[in-house]
């Protein structure tokens, strides 16, 4: 059997056939903003049960939620088994290299409940080493902001006084914990 070579061009003509096909069945042409979507990913699979007409909208959306599916099924047992270790979404996020909003929805997906601020805290969290870089844990960052509140006999204890004693930004702590403020009370220090 002679090898057909898969060009832009066959695929062309089958999504031609797809829409001809479309066009006896709804029996009208696909309007601007509709498109024919192929169920298996097979542009060349133009059997009736492949094709969905769906609006321009409509087939982001899909493409969506099945690129984020596709991310569940491969990667959940690792997600489920850090989140639980007490790694945050965030963590996990860089570990994956995906968007920091996506393990969030696939932990949603999986039912697992999303520790509040406050109870991530409480959870004993070590550091992390992601592709060379180190990631703060909230218990790191207090036990920091108490050390540094321990040798800095200035108050209030200000984020430039924080900066000059540890190694660390102050604007990693504000961003952990919203403000700075906030962080020097959830660390109990003035
Ligand atoms: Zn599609």
């Amino acid at each position: 059997m002679k090898r057909i070579k898969i060009t832009e061009h066959i695929i062309w003509h089958a999504r031609r056939i797809a829409r001809r096909k479309v066009k006896t069945v709804l029996g009208r042409c696909l309007k601007s903003n509709e498109i024919v979507h192929h169920v298996d990913f097979n542009p060349l699979n133009t059997k009736n049960s492949n094709l969905l007409v769906c609006t321009r909208a409509y087939h982001m959306r899909l493409h969506r939620k099945l690129q984020l599916l596709e991310k569940v099924k491969k990667h959940k047992d690792k997600i489920k088994r850090l989140y639980a270790e007490g790694y945050s979404g965030n963590y996990i996020a860089k570990d994956l290299k995906f968007g920091h909003r996506t393990v969030r929805k696939i932990l949603k997906y999986l039912n697992v409940k999303i520790r509040t601020k406050g109870e991530a805290i409480k959870t004993n969290l070590k550091i992390m080493k992601v592709s060379g870089y180190y990631y703060h844990t909230d218990e790191f960052l207090i036990k920091e902001l108490k050390r540094v509140s321990v040798l800095n006999k200035e108050r209030p204890l200000s984020e430039r006084m924080f900066r000059q004693i540890s190694k660390h930004c102050s604007s990693t702590v504000r961003r952990h914990f919203g403000s700075w403020n906030n962080a020097k009370r959830i660390a109990d220090i003035s």
